[in-house]
């Protein structure tokens, strides 16, 4: 089957998400006929660097042998079942291991199937968990510029306009507070001092603060200090307000620490965590929640204070095989320590960028860095120039509006990241300075 053919059909029956179709007139999409290790290999034999990860949830590369094995070897005894009333291995053993990794207090864990529903399993939770307690707080606090996925609840917690605004009228109850403007402590202290004043006015009627520790990947990968989190967090313990941190992109080593909130040596109310948990094999997402959450609900049948949330594909076996491959590799292969090598080597090449009088917000949290090009209105799509010019040269950008970002694999190499950055560095010399 040929290149053209495949474009046609898919056209003719596919709506892609977070996509103008009509783009796709001008902007040719690409069939991948195979992907392995960082690579993407379309029908024309071009083979283009996976710098984004293929949307943030790849971490060891694309045909990874030994994630590979353990699904197959899972599809030999259960593929998945039914998770209310039953139960298998690889998801008590996923279990036990998530337990571990992440903060003491998070005792049990909540499955779903992708990183929204995750997002509104801890909301849920959280608003119910006060209901059981006699008290009716619909109202959740998130961060300007934060993003938690697109279903209706998680959506209103967001806010990113381009996601949101033509729902405006159907989204639930929440309250935006400053992020931090930048990495300083400075400013850190400041936006906590913003959020004290909303929890000192309204705690009775919110449940739960949402935040994205350390990046706001969706919203143009922001990045601010681990100390607005600790903050955050006694602000939330002092106001009784739940703390839920999204670490569905973050999680799993992206920030250099397997978990971003380790950075600020913060206990969240709830962990979500998705993207990358299965190394981008599989859907899947979990919340992670404490002992005292869990007992709230316990308690003889009382379809009012029963969590009855499900998702059909909740704890599918496959996913969980995956999962525990991941954190296999993690285990085996020193994976947070090597990865401080790589952090170190796209430091020294970003400070490279400072060269650039076009670009301005260099910035680096573990294995992301990003900057922005200068002086044009979202509109202009300055960022599409570059994702032309990095497919063009063999690398996969897809920039954030006038952000470029880097979010590889990390089994890349240091000549590929040499090879990702530099196509960049070209691209963005090829812009005139407005
Ligand atoms: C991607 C993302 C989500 C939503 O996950 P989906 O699986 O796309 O629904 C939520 N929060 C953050 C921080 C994300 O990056």
């Amino acid at each position: 089957m040929d290149n053209l053919s495949l474009k046609e059909r898919d056209l003719r029956n596919i709506w892609h998400p977070c996509t103008q179709m009509k783009d796709h007139e001008k902007l040719p999409l690409i069939p991948i006929k195979q992907a392995e290790g960082i690579y993407l290999e379309d029908f024309d034999g071009n083979r283009y660097i996976d710098a984004v990860s293929s949307w943030w949830v790849n971490l060891f590369g694309h045909q990874h042998p030994y994630i590979k094995s353990k699904i197959v070897e899972q599809l030999d005894s259960l593929e998945h079942i039914i998770f209310a009333g039953f139960t298998h291995e690889p998801i008590v053993r996923l279990s036990e291991r998530l337990v571990k990794l992440t903060p003491q207090n998070l005792t049990k864990c909540f499955y779903a199937d992708n990183g929204s529903s995750a997002i509104e399993v801890a909301i849920k939770m959280s608003f119910h968990y006060n209901k059981n307690r006699g008290l009716t707080k619909p109202y959740f606090v998130s961060l300007n510029n934060s993003y938690h996925g697109e279903t209706i609840g998680a959506l209103s917690l967001g806010d990113l306009g381009i996601y949101k605004k033509s729902y405006e009228e159907m989204l639930i109850k929440s309250i935006k507070t400053d992020v931090p403007k930048d990495k300083s402590e400075e400013e850190a202290i400041k936006a906590a001092k913003k959020l004290k004043e909303i929890l000192k006015e309204r705690a009775f009627e919110i449940s739960a603060f949402v935040v994205e520790p350390l990046v706001q990947c969706a919203g143009n990968m922001h990045m601010y200090s681990p100390l607005f989190l600790k903050l955050a967090s006694e602000l939330c313990k002092e106001f009784d307000v739940h703390f839920i941190a999204d670490e569905i992109a973050v999680g799993f080593g992206r920030t250099g620490s397997m978990f971003a909130c380790e950075q600020a040596g913060i206990k969240p109310d709830f962990m979500a965590l998705s993207k990358g948990i299965t190394g981008g094999y599989l859907p899947l997402s979990v919340v992670l929640l404490t002992e005292e959450m869990y007992d709230s609900f316990y308690c003889d049948y009382n379809e009012h204070k029963s969590f009855l949330h499900s998702h059909s594909y909740t704890g599918n076996a496959l996913a969980c095989a995956a999962a525990n491959a991941v954190l296999d590799i993690f285990e085996n292969d020193d994976v947070l320590n090597k990865n401080r090598e790589k952090i170190k080597y796209i430091g020294k090449k970003l400070n490279e960028f400072s060269k650039l009088n076009n670009i301005e917000n260099i910035r680096q949290t573990g294995m992301i860095a990003a900057f922005d090009i200068k002086g044009f209105e979202p509109k202009e799509r300055i960022g599409l120039r570059v994702y032309e010019y990095g497919l063009k040269n063999g690398v996969l950008l897809r920039p954030l509006g006038n952000t470029i970002y880097f979010m590889p694999p990390y089994i890349i190499t240091f000549e590929e990241i040499d090879k990702m950055m530099d196509t960049a560095y070209e691209a963005v010399s090829l812009i005139e300075r407005k």
